[in-house]
């Protein structure tokens, strides 16, 4: 399965997990896979960064990354390339043994990009969703997470 997180969730995963930041810049130390083909583009997040509101009610962030960044990309040819860091042949997204965790910063009820390449990964028919629940559900403040895009 290919799932989303953040990685403010200081959570140990398994070792059949991979996981994957798909920010720009991964955080300091980081030494996880970088797959940089899913990453918003500079400006994209420089204007972002700009909005304060952790949401996208009008659909225009989503519209921006997707004409910026998913409509430029084959859904079939990033999975290919997600497989490439797995161990074995087992297709990804029926592999019950290997898991690819896509990460980046925000937690799951902001907004963040990595919730429309799970939309859009699971529109073409790679489920994906984001780990330990979906990501607008209300979910419990951290005092450790620092904000950070
Ligand atoms: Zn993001």
């Amino acid at each position: 399965m290919i799932y989303t997180s953040y990685f403010g969730k200081r959570v140990k995963y398994q070792d059949n997990v991979i996981q994957v930041a798909i920010c720009a810049k991964p955080p300091k130390g980081w030494t996880g896979a970088c797959y940089k083909k899913l990453a918003p583009p500079y400006e994209l997040l420089m204007e972002w960064k700009a909005d304060p509101r952790k949401d996208d009610y009008f659909g225009v962030k989503r519209k921006q990354y997707y004409d910026a960044v998913l409509s430029k990309l084959n859904a079939r040819d990033v999975v290919r390339d997600l497989q490439r860091l797995l161990p074995g042949t087992e297709p990804l997204w029926l592999s019950k043994r290997y898991h690819i965790v896509l990460l980046c910063y925000e937690k799951p009820c902001d907004f963040c990009h990595r919730h429309f390449v799970a939309q859009w990964l699971s529109e073409n028919g790679y489920e994906c969703c984001e780990a330990g629940g979906l990501w607008h559900e209300p979910v419990e403040e951290e005092a450790d997470v620092t904000e950070n895009h």
